[in-house]
Order: C-alpha cells, then sequence, then structure tokens
C-alpha cells in the first residue's frame, strides 16, 4: 500500500538498512575544533568556544545577545523566569508541542493555558489567542492581564514553531504586547527559518533554541537565549552560571541561580556545525522539495512552509487522511525499516496537565489525528 513511499525513500537515502528520523552530521571542523579543547584542558565552563558560539549565534538570529545554556529545556526555563513568570502566573501555549515547552512552564511553578493552533503553520494560532484573551482576561489598575476565571496573571505567551515552520509570530506578538503579555518564543526547532524575512526567536521579548542531537544543527546537547535586552541578557547570564557574583577569588552568590551553562566542549562542536549552517539549511530545503515533487503525485499531503515563511525544513512531515490511514502508514513504514513517528500526543490530554485551561482546540485534534514525520537527515 505505501510501498511507493519506502521505495522513494530508500532511493534517497541509498539504502535499504534502518533509517533514523533524524541523524546528526559532521563534515566540517568539529574534530579539530573539540580536539583543542581537549588539548587546552579547557573542557568545561571556561573557554573560547562559548564566547564565539554565543556571538555566531546572535549574529545568526540578528539579536544582540544570546546566552548559552546546557539545553533548550534550560533555555525555556530561564527565558520565562527573565519575564517574571512564577508561581502566580499563567501561561498562554499551544498544545501541539514538545513536552520540553510545558516542562518549562511547570519548573517556573506556573499553569499553562492551551491555546489551538493554525491548520498552515502548525503553530499557535493569533485569531484564536485573540479570541480566547477577549472572552476569558481583563486589563487590571496594575495594566496586567488577568484571567477572569483564575484571577492569576497571565504572564507570558510561548509560541512554537512547529518542524521549522514559522507560525504567524507579528501578529502573536502584537495581540500580546496589547495585553501586556512577554512572549518567550520557542524557536527550538526553527534556526535558520524566517518569517517576513526576520529570523525566527528574534520576535519575542526572549527567544530559545536548542542544539540537541536531532536538532538542524547539533552541540550534542546544548541551548541558547536571545534577546536585544542588555538587562534580561545579563541577567540570563547571571542566573545560568550559579549567580556568582563576580571576585578573582571570593565565592559569593546573591540568589538561587542554575547550573546551566553550556561547556567548551560541547561549544567547539557548535562554532563548527554553525560554519557549515547555509550548507545544512539549503540540504534540507533541497530534501523537501523532493519529498513535496514525489507526493504530488500521491494522495498524500507534504507539509509545505506557511505564506511568508522561509523555512528550515528542520522535520519533514506529511498528511494522511485519517486517524486509521495514520496508523496504517506508521506500521507500513516502520515495519519497512523506515523510522517514522505521529506528531506528539497533545499537551491537554497528558496526566500532568489534564486539568488544564483551555480554548477550542479543533485544528490541534484534526492535526493530531493526521500528521506524521518523515525521514529527515541532511542528505550530503
Ligand atoms: C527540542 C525542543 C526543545 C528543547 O529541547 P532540549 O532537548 O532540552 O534541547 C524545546 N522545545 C521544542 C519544541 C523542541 O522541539
Amino acid at each position: 500500500m505505501y510501498q511507493n513511499v519506502v521505495d522513494f525513500i530508500q532511493e534517497l537515502y541509498q539504502t535499504k538498512e534502518f533509517l533514523p528520523l533524524h541523524e546528526p552530521q559532521f563534515f566540517g571542523n568539529e574534530k579539530k575544533y573539540v580536539n583543542d579543547t581537549i588539548d587546552s584542558t579547557f573542557v568545561s565552563s571556561v573557554g573560547k568556544y562559548v564566547d564565539q558560539f554565543e556571538q555566531m549565534l546572535a549574529e545568526f538570529a540578528g539579536t544582540k545577545y544570546a546566552v548559552a545554556t546546557s539545553n533548550g529545556t534550560s533555555a525555556l526555563h530561564v527565558g520565562l523566569r527573565l519575564v517574571g513568570v512564577d508561581e502566580n502566573s499563567e501561561v498562554l501555549t499551544q498544545p501541539l508541542t514538545f513536552i520540553a515547552t510545558c516542562n518549562a512552564i511547570s519548573y517556573c511553578n506556573a499553569k499553562p493555558i492551551f491555546i489551538d493552533v493554525d491548520k498552515d503553520t502548525l503553530g499557535l494560532s493569533p485569531s484564536k489567542l485573540e479570541a480566547f484573551l477577549q472572552e476569558n482576561s481583563f486589563i487590571n489598575d496594575n495594566g496586567e492581564c488577568v484571567n477572569k476565571m483564575t484571577n492569576k496573571i497571565i504572564k507570558a505567551c510561548v509560541p512554537m514553531h512547529t518542524f521549522g515552520h514559522p507560525c504567524k509570530i507579528d501578529e502573536i506578538v502584537d495581540i500580546c504586547d496589547r495585553h501586556n503579555i512577554c512572549v518567550v518564543e520557542d524557536a527550538a526547532e526553527s534556526l535558520g527559518s524566517y518569517y517576513k524575512g526576520k529570523h525566527t526567536g528574534s520576535f519575542g521579548k526572549v527567544g530559545v533554541f536548542s542544539f540537541n542531537g536531532n536538532k538542524i544543527i547539533t552541540t550534542g546537547g546544548g541551548g541558547m537565549i536571545v534577546t536585544d535586552n542588555e538587562a534580561l541578557a545579563k541577567r540570563a547570564k547571571h542566573i545560568t552560571t550559579t549567580a556568582k557574583v563576580p571576585h578573582p577569588y571570593e565565592y559569593i552568590h546573591d540568589e538561587i541561580g542554575y547550573n546551566y551553562r553550556l561547556t567548551n566542549l560541547n561549544a567547539a562542536l557548535g562554532v563548527a556545525q554553525m560554519e557549515n549552517i547555509d550548507i545544512f539549511i539549503q540540504k534540507q530545503r533541497e530534501l523537501a522539495q523532493k519529498y513535496k515533487t514525489f507526493f504530488e503525485k500521491t494522495d498524500i499531503q507534504f507539509i509545505t512552509e506557511p505564506k511568508y515563511a522561509k523555512s528550515n525544513y528542520w522535520l519533514n512531515a506529511v498528511l494522511l487522511k485519517n486517524r486509521k490511514e495514520r496508523d496504517r502508514f506508521l506500521k507500513y513504514t516502520n515495519d519497512s525499516g523506515i523510522m517514522t513517528r505521529s506528531i506528539w500526543r497533545l499537551m491537554n490530554k497528558l496526566e500532568m496537565f489534564k486539568d488544564a485551561q483551555s480554548g477550542d482546540l479543533s485544528n490541534a485534534e484534526w492535526l493530531e489525528d493526521r500528521v506524521v514525520n518523515i525521514s529527515s537527515s541532511v542528505v550530503l
């Protein structure tokens, strides 16, 4: 039934062996720079590669500052802390996301509120966001956005650029600005993706990237906080490095901080990967183009970049007709040694978040039944 898809993918990757969903590729200076950290003994929390990696990221994303962290989840956690999310806060986000988004909200002891996604972007829907806020919130005398049902402050909004496809981030920022809600952009999947010519992650007050092994480039494990706000950047550096007060020999910490710094060893890998970021993006886009052409001749729909967006096509995805077809497709491809997987179970259906407040989630539910990720490793 889906043998044509299996044949096409095996031909693309020139293999009949097991095919993982997304493998990292190292064809640049990775070994050289990693060896350099070992030779210099600077493998840990001090070293030139961390600074260099931060500078490269800020320049690439078009933000003034970038602060490296141990992974994308820690970057999100600190990003939320930077805009003041605490136990009295609520945070708007999409139910269709990777668990890290909601874990980070929970680490702040805040509660998520789930807002639907748009079918054309797979990301947070500005129209659903506006409708939810109009019906369920008011602005108090301090200018804060209050949830009518809980009387808590809706402090932040975390839109996510699903699989690298940019959501309608300018409209989301505009709505949040009008409600005094801070946008923390989860751009973990969208390094190299642009919306209306501007890099994702640079629209919100704070943006976050991930360099986990399955992302478009990797540091093994790593993350980045980007912002144009100098005070926030300084604070991000401070609390991700145990809140140590700079001093030549005394050890003093002025608040409870985190050991979330990126090591020099990981940053060395990142610098080498960033040197080839344009190649990674070009190759991912070429791969997506091949899929697009192929699936046009089938009754499976390949998901393409939304209007006004240039996507990194980090993770390719298709739409099956319904849940039954989705399950048949998943079984057939995985049985044939090609790893495919369904999109995430919606966050509001997980045990931890089943009591969270939600708007209408019909688009997310529709997508959950139909979206499947297919082989996305770069073909060199
Ligand atoms: C990968 C990812 C993260 C961060 O993950 P880490 O593994 O902690 O680097 C956060 N949000 C989304 C949507 C992601 O895909």
